[in-house]
């Protein structure tokens, strides 16, 4: 997997940060001996954050089953979206290869690298499942990066495991494949991660900004062959988590604050079926996608006036157009939220 990184990657001398070491004066880094009286962290701000943050990475090792090696911490998976692409394709020559309707950030971080962009369209018809054979055949000597998204946003369907370790042996020697797991606690589907040792070209993605409520703190994880994951360490930033984040991620992976994310994974699921099943009943809804994320695919007969009734009482919804022109990509909000959303609906059918 190494040898299928850019050559200058694979050269390339991790920047050497100032020392770290435990009950010594740091007089090697340029900062100043005080603490605010703004601070109120655990570990004091004045002091660089650790270059890498040990404890943090063997908290989300163990939450995720892999070893620490295995593991880099990310500012959110979309900053591990752009290292990877970074890392394995070289501008003008190497492509970037998904499905779509996707998540968009492939393409976004594929365009900043000068990477090739390739993607294979699904067909609503056919549920936005995309075959192993669809993009396997879409490969050539070209393509470093597949990513998969399953459950998929925002269609909400899963990529099969049979389907994934299809393409993980066919590309086994010439493709990075990465699933992106960032929903995957809404689905009743194990984690690739238990696959890693089988396929060093398996990289996986996690986030914190879904089921465990933490979007505002900004992390997310790759997990992969520690080769990998010493490739986009040394071009990450030092200092990438800052001490406010290292702690209040800490405190999130402490076992009473799992649990309650567990109970209100729970609810959300509940609250996912009961619209999945009620909002057929309504005329202007055509379709109802299965979903296996915290989000439903609405195809509409007029998306605008759904989403400028919402608009109009407060609740924003998602409209990508393109292939999904006909389609709204609602969130699954509190019970109440998804209440005012079928109120609206409600109104709409008398109008
Ligand atoms: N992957 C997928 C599929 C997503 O939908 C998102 C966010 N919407 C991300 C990654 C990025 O999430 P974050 O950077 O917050 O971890």
């Amino acid at each position: 997997i190494r040898s299928l990184a850019r050559p200058e990657i694979q050269a390339l001398e991790p920047y050497r940060a100032a020392a770290q070491v435990a009950d010594t004066v740091r007089l090697n880094a340029n900062e100043v001996p005080w603490t605010s009286s703004a601070d109120t962290c655990r570990r004091p701000l004045n002091r660089y954050p650790e270059i890498r943050p040990t404890r943090l990475r063997a908290s989300l090792a163990a939450r995720y089953g892999c070893d620490p090696a295995q593991l880099l911490v990310t500012r959110g998976s979309s900053e591990a979206i752009d290292l990877l692409i970074r890392v394995f394709c070289r501008a003008g020559l190497d492509t970037v290869l998904t499905m779509s309707p996707s998540f968009a950030m492939y393409g976004h971080y594929a365009q900043i690298q000068g990477a090739r962009f390739v993607e294979v369209a699904a067909c609503p018809g056919r549920d936005f499942v995309v075959t192993p054979g669809d993009l396997l055949a879409a490969c050539d000597a070209t393509t470093r990066i597949i990513f998969i998204c399953s459950p998929n946003n925002p269609t909400g369907g899963l990529f099969s495991r049979d389907a994934l370790l299809e393409v993980l042996e066919a590309r086994a020697d010439t493709t990075a494949v990465v699933i992106d797991e960032a929903y995957i606690e809404f689905a009743d589907e194990p984690s690739a991660v238990e696959l890693l040792s089988a396929f060093p070209n398996l990289i996986v993605l996690r986030t914190l900004s879904k089921a465990l409520a933490f979007a505002g703190a900004r992390c997310g994880v790759v997990i992969a062959a520690p080769e990998v994951i010493d490739l986009l360490d040394a071009v990450q930033a030092p200092y990438a988590l800052a001490t406010p984040v290292v702690e209040s991620v800490e405190d999130a992976l402490g076992k009473a604050a799992l649990d309650e994310c567990r109970r209100r994974v729970h609810e959300i699921v509940a609250e996912r079926e009961r619209m999945c099943s009620v909002l057929p009943g309504f005329s202007c809804i055509t379709r109802v996608w299965p979903s296996s994320a915290n989000f439903l695919l609405l195809e509409v007969e007029d998306p605008m006036r759904l989403i400028e009734a919402c608009r109009r009482n407060g609740i924003l919804l998602r409209h990508f157009g393109g292939q999904l022109d006909r389609c709204v990509r609602l969130t699954i909000g509190s019970r109440s939220d998804n209440e005012l959303v079928l109120e609206i609906l409600e109104t709409l059918e008398h109008a």
